[in-house]
């Protein structure tokens, strides 16, 4: 699996897997589904509710702690008290130490998100958090976040697959050297259907999910498709074999249609508790 260096030196593994919708029940068995065909990268969130479920079936795996990077995020209405809300995280997860921790949604109106990042400055430097990042940050946040903090993101979440791509932000980012994550990798599956992925992996003989997996890897995007199903669990993470032409990488490119499918983080104010 093919990894990658942050900012700050640490390595992810590039292709990763999201818990977002999986239900708390459920939780332990697909996450021990992921890490049986071999993710080592999982992805939760305080809002998500199903923490609990991932450390669980972190504990069942018996997989070396430094063989695993997991990410949680910070849910919005605990922006103002990160700290604690970080210790909740963390020890649902029944980890000492988290891999990545990010800033769930900026909440431009809640006028909370640089007091965050400065709590969780002070929870890196402690060694409790590998890496510290931001999700849902449109390039204003990204903007006002640096100008008063001191350690730049190692990572942006945000909505990202073909029909809807941010490149601007995606450049911006990269610029910036703050990893691109892709959520929603699939276009949480409305992305599998159209004529020119389905002809491109009838070429190679691979999957629509696979098709559009390998291009997110060879545009450099970090990557967390999310399944429930075991069967696709281990097709989405054989994509990581698949090499396309430039041909098919330009032809996937030219799907981008403008249509947000999530919410628009230059507005969105949910709490999420
Ligand atoms: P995805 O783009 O990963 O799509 C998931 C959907 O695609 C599900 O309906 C799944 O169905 C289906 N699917 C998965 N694999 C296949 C396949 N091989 N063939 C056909 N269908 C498939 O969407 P998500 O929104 O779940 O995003 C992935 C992750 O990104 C989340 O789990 C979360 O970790 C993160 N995320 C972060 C957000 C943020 O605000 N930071 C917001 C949204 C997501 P099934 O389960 O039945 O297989």
């Amino acid at each position: 699996m093919s990894e990658l260096t942050l900012n700050n030196g640490i390595t992810v593994p590039q292709l990763g897997f999201g818990v977002f919708q999986v239900p708390p029940e459920d939780t332990q068995r697909t996450v021990e589904d992921a890490l049986e065909a071999g993710y080592r990268h999982i992805d939760t969130a305080a809002a998500y509710r199903n923490e609990a479920g991932v450390g669980a079936a972190i504990a069942a795996a018996g997989i070396a702690r430094q063989d695993l990077f997991i990410t949680t995020k910070l849910r919005n209405g605990d922006q103002g008290r990160a700290q604690e809300a970080f210790q909740n995280s963390r020890k649902a997860l029944r980890l000492d130490y988290v891999d990545l921790y990010l800033i769930h949604w900026p909440v431009p109106s809640q006028g909370l998100f640089v007091q965050a990042w400065k709590e969780m400055e002070r929870l890196y430097e402690n060694n409790q958090i590998r890496a510290i990042g931001v999700s849902n940050f449109l390039r204003e946040h990204l903007d006002e976040l640096l100008k008063s903090s001191e350690i730049v993101p190692a990572v942006n979440q945000f909505e990202l697959h073909p029909s809807y791509q941010q490149a601007d932000l995606a450049a911006k980012c990269r610029d910036l050297g703050i990893a691109v994550e892709a959520y929603s990798p699939l276009g949480q599956g409305a992305d599998l259907n159209g004529n020119a992925v389905t002809a491109i992996a009838n070429t190679h003989n691979a999957s629509t999910a696979q098709v559009v997996l390998a291009w997110h890897l060879a545009a450099g995007n970090i990557v967390i498709p999310k399944s429930s199903q075991a069967s696709r669990i281990r097709e989405n993470f054989a994509a990581s074999t698949l090499t396309l032409s430039d041909e098919e990488i330009s032809a996937i490119t030219a799907l981008e249609s403008g249509a947000r499918l999530g919410s628009d983080p230059a507005v969105a104010s949910f709490t999420q508790l």
